[in-house]
């Protein structure tokens, strides 16, 4: 199992961290190892002193493809649920400065969180997906899948062209607008619609 995480997907996500738009979808990995298991919570990792989180729609890869026509793409992906993608920002700084990968800042253990997952089908609006992430009982980000650059289609697709997808591989589709810090002590909730998919305290 991989995870496949999109960059860039949401404009004012792009304004608030000063980067381009990408004319393709961007794309980076996490390995198996960077997923919290169930029931613990984010461990503060000691070499950063920035952590952000990241709320993104998160789509379950439900057959094998390569070289997937966006017309097809929608055929691979049945299940979705909410994860976040936490950052050592001040790592990802210093390795886009140096034009570094991303890895130490993006792929580290317990940087993917994510709920279970829904039948897409089960959803109210297929086409307007709305998620959202609270922080210590405030909402800090809101989106919609409507508001995505690229949507799913295009996303594994484009995935596709380079790299195998396989059953049981997560797709994170992009954050939009609010992303920022989490100190020891916070407690992050993430609903997909008005549903609560989980709570994760910060230690
Ligand atoms: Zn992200």
């Amino acid at each position: 199992m991989k995870i496949i995480c999109i960059g860039r997907n949401f404009h004012e996500h792009i304004a608030e961290l000063k980067s381009d738009t990408p004319s393709a979808p961007l794309f980076f990995m996490k390995p198996e190892t960077a997923l919290i298991r169930a029931g613990l919570p984010f461990f503060f990792p000691d070499f950063s002193n920035e952590i952000h989180y990241e709320v993104e729609l998160v789509l379950k890869i439900c057959k094998l493809g390569k070289h997937i026509q966006p017309r097809f793409a929608h055929t691979y992906y049945k299940e979705i649920g909410v994860g976040i993608d936490f950052t050592a920002r001040d790592l990802q700084m210093q390795c886009k400065q140096k034009g570094h990968p991303w890895e130490v800042a993006k792929a580290f253990d317990g940087s993917a969180m994510i709920s279970d997952f829904v039948p897409i089908e089960s959803l109210k609006n297929a086409e307007n997906i709305h998620f959202s992430l609270k922080k210590n009982g405030e909402t800090v980000q809101e989106g919609s899948s409507r508001h995505m650059i690229h949507p799913f289609e295009a996303l594994v697709a484009h995935v596709s062209k380079f790299v195998t997808l396989k059953m049981g591989d997560l797709l994170f589709t992009g954050t939009p607008a609010g992303v920022g810090p989490v100190q020891t002590g916070d407690v992050l909730e993430a609903f997909l619609e008005d549903r609560q998919m989980f709570r994760l305290p910060i230690k």
